[in-house]
């Protein structure tokens, strides 16, 4: 018998994207653009800097009917935060759909979907959100599904058949998958508890925990890595100084501290940590321990800091900011 081939209505091209990169997670992007059979065109900004929107909209410029545009709103791998609303205007000056990646941004940092404009707005549960990993929240503006309703020929996935998808999420119910009630419980009680500490709360406590650490590690003489314009408040990257053992650092933290920071990804590899405050885990005393921590396992590896030099900026900058988040 021959193989089973796709038919070609369902291989057909979904069409021209651009995708923004200004980091691993732009990368990313680009890559499940190109897996679905997109043809992408790539917007490329330095690591550590923001997208620029003016770079976007020459490549826009370029090509005729793009229909989407993908863009990080928080990039997790440098620690740089984008504007959304320029942005998104660009996207809509030119005619396209935006697609924005929102997983670390959701419940850390300011996200107006609606009022941004954003047509595609995707998140992860175990970021911000402080929820377990697992489900990926998504919504889409009413000229998105407009888009997903005309369709014409069999999107290539099975499970993100958005328009079944509707179907079973609306009035009907009808029968798409098995919907992973634990983890949708699990969601609902994360928002619960964002909802009892209040939104803006929260994204503040980010915000200030966020501003003591980046204060101790400037302290301690160590170079962060985002432009200081756009930096994310739920990751901080910084820079590994020269002759100190990444790995051996993050190991020490891991198991001598019970504090895990992340290593550099892609162009960042081996040059910088990720250190990450998000949801619950964005707290005063987490800052506190992993500076004092840090302190003491650089200076036995011969990288000179003041013992408590790094604690007291925390510190201040904490107090600078009540209230306190324990
Ligand atoms: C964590 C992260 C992702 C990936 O989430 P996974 O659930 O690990 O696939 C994507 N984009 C950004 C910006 C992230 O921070």
């Amino acid at each position: 018998m021959a193989p089973w081939r796709p038919p070609a209505s369902i291989s057909s091209n979904p069409g021209t994207f651009v995708i923004c990169r200004n980091g691993y997670f732009g990368i990313r992007l680009g890559n499940i653009a190109q897996r679905c059979g997109a043809i992408v065109h790539e917007v490329d900004s330095p690591w550590g800097q923001p997208v620029d929107p003016q770079a976007l909209s020459d490549e826009l410029a370029k090509h005729s009917r793009v229909k989407a545009v993908g863009v990080v709103h928080a990039e997790t791998s440098t620690g740089v935060l984008t504007p959304m609303p320029e942005i998104i205007d660009v996207i809509h000056r030119h005619g396209a759909i935006s697609i924005v990646d929102a997983v670390t941004s959701l419940g850390g940092h300011d996200m107006q979907v609606d009022e941004w404009g954003i047509d595609v707005c995707y998140s992860g549960t175990q970021k911000c959100l402080g929820a377990p990993p697992g489900l990926a929240p998504i919504t889409l503006s009413e000229s998105a599904m407009q888009v997903v309703k005309a369709r014409e020929t069999p999107v290539q996935s099975f499970y993100f058949n958005l328009q079944d998808l509707e179907s079973y999420w609306g009035q009907s119910r009808s029968y798409h998958h098995t919907a992973p009630i634990s983890m949708t419980y699990a969601l609902r009680e994360a928002l619960r508890m964002m909802m009892e500490e209040g939104i803006e709360k929260r994204i503040d406590r980010h915000a200030r925990v966020a501003a003591a650490l980046r204060a101790g590690l400037e302290a301690l003489g160590l170079d962060l890595l985002a432009n200081p314009e756009h930096r994310l408040n739920p990751l901080t990257t910084v820079g590994i100084p020269e002759g100190i053992d990444d790995s051996q650092v993050r190991s020490t933290l891991l198991n001598e501290y019970g504090i895990e920071i992340g290593g550099g990804l892609g162009e960042f590899r081996g040059k910088a940590w990720r250190i990450g405050l998000m949801g619950d885990s964005a707290r005063d005393r987490n800052v506190l321990a992993l500076l004092s921590a840090l302190e003491q396992i650089l200076n036995a590896n011969g990288y000179e800091v003041a013992y408590g030099s790094s604690l007291a900026a925390a510190q201040k900058a904490l107090a600078a900011a009540s209230p306190a988040s324990g």
